[in-house]
């Protein structure tokens, strides 16, 4: 059975203290916490794209079912290649994709062949067109030292083998695996149901686009990073709009969300301010915890699983801040969603050169907004975007990767490798 309470999570750790939270605890005690969903759905092949594959996906064939040819060329016997002297073999037949032969070439033949034919019997090697010596009306001769026994021979099962897993559960399909799957001749498969996500953002402060901006008003802006990010980790959402600091509209509002997804993201109000209503009422609803995480931007944090009416829904209350909000989302609520959904997809930091120094105290994880690009050198580097204040969308968005300074670290040098995680793949 898994953990029951929050209680039973962070009792794990020994130094637990929720006032001086580090990045990686605060990441383990949600992952501990977290439970994925069970249902599964089955799916015609081109619908998994970005799902979660919910079973190994087991081979029924072996790919390729027979020892085809690489080239267009000429399927040989090894054996038969002089050493020291030209060979001069007989071309017997033409062998087509798609088409196999039956043909048996005898010690002396050999098969004109186009690649991925299947490779006739007693043919071990093929020798590619273009490196043929000379091409006869019947017959082809081979210069000594330009083909090895076994070239160019592509052997049944190389790809996979019959009975073997192709793919493992909790991958998430991308395009290499739908083409891997459809080699293997399956058309439907079974992936995790989506997660229902609901998230609204809270401040008395907040318009939406099309009302007028008042004075001291700012247009919301956290529920469209949402919408992207939660988009893009290929969520159901519920976007539930902006609630007023108000105790009773925001108790709606949480118990609507509970009742209806498997997960509730809120926005601001999670800090001192004195019109944060949120964390009463967010204690009040089930078990939640309210941290001060050792990073930048972000800090404030509400974590924990909500009740109403008989139904549950994790919950996860980001800070207001615009920038705050996507950090916090991808480095707590990103990697808990997907292990919601079964899935398994590690954030891959890779190393940089950092193009300028960077200010950093130790003591606490710094995420910084960074631009990754190649140098007049050619090489890979990375250097900060303009200002790193928690609200400020702009750099955010100018950014392509984010910059991660361990708690660990003091200032970098500049020219020192530095860890980043892109926003953008090649999947
Ligand atoms: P809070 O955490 O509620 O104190 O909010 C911190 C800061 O973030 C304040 O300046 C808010 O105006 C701003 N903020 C909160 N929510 C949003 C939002 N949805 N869109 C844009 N700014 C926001
Ligand atoms: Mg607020």
């Amino acid at each position: 059975m898994k953990n029951t309470t929050l209680n039973d999570v962070t009792s794990c750790l020994s130094d637990y203290d929720p006032d001086a939270l580090p990045v990686r605890h605060a990441q383990r005690i949600i992952n501990d916490f977290i439970t994925p969903v069970s249902a599964i759905e089955k799916v015609a092949l081109r619908s998994a794209l970005d799902r979660v594959l919910a079973a190994d996906i087991i081979s029924p064939i072996s790919v390729p079912a027979h020892d085809n040819s690489a080239m267009d060329g000429y399927a040989l016997r090894g054996a038969d290649l002089s050493e020291s002297s030209a060979t001069t073999l007989k071309a017997i037949a033409t062998v087509y994709a798609g088409r196999p032969s039956g043909i048996v070439p005898q010690p002396g033949e050999c098969v004109r062949i186009m690649t991925g034919g299947v490779m006739p019997e007693g043919c071990d090697s093929v020798i590619p067109q273009e490196h043929v010596g000379s091409i006869g009306e019947t017959t082809i001769t081979i210069t000594p030292g330009t083909i090895r026994t076994g070239d160019n021979r592509r052997f049944a099962g190389e790809d996979l083998l019959a009975g073997s897993a192709a793919i493992a559960k909790g991958k998430i399909i991308r395009p290499a695996d739908l083409g891997l799957i459809a080699s293997l001749g399956i058309a439907e498969i079974p992936v995790m149901r989506r997660l229902r996500v609901a998230f609204f953002s809270t401040g008395d402060e907040l318009r939406s686009i099309g009302e007028p901006l008042e004075a001291g008003c700012v247009y919301d802006s956290n529920r469209y990073t949402l919408f992207g990010m939660l988009t893009r980790l290929g969520c159901d959402i519920v976007d539930m709009g902006i609630v007023r600091d108000d105790p009773a509209a925001l108790e709606q509002a949480l118990r609507t969300a509970c009742e209806n997804v498997d997960a509730v993201i809120t926005s601001g109000g999670v800090s001192v301010g004195a019109a944060d209503y949120t964390k009463q009422i967010m204690a009040e609803l089930g078990d939640v915890t309210f941290w001060k995480i050792g990073m930048r931007p972000g800090r404030p944090l509400a974590f924990g699983r909500i009740n109403s009416n008989g139904k549950s829904a994790f919950l996860f209350g980001l800070p207001g801040n615009p920038v705050a909000v996507m950090v916090s989302f991808y480095f707590f609520a990103r990697a808990a969603l997907l292990r919601m959904m079964g899935a398994e997809a590690p954030q891959l930091l890779v190393k940089v050169k950092s193009a300028g120094a960077l200010r950093k105290k130790p003591g606490r994880t710094e995420y910084q907004r960074g631009i990754l690009s190649t140098n007049e050198h050619g090489e890979q580097q990375v250097r900060i975007t303009g200002s790193q204040g928690s609200g400020i969308l702009r750099s955010m968005s100018e950014a392509n990767c984010m910059v991660v300074l361990h708690d660990e670290q003091g200032n970098v040098a500049a020219g020192h490798m530095v860890d980043v995680i892109l926003f953008e793949g090649l999947a």
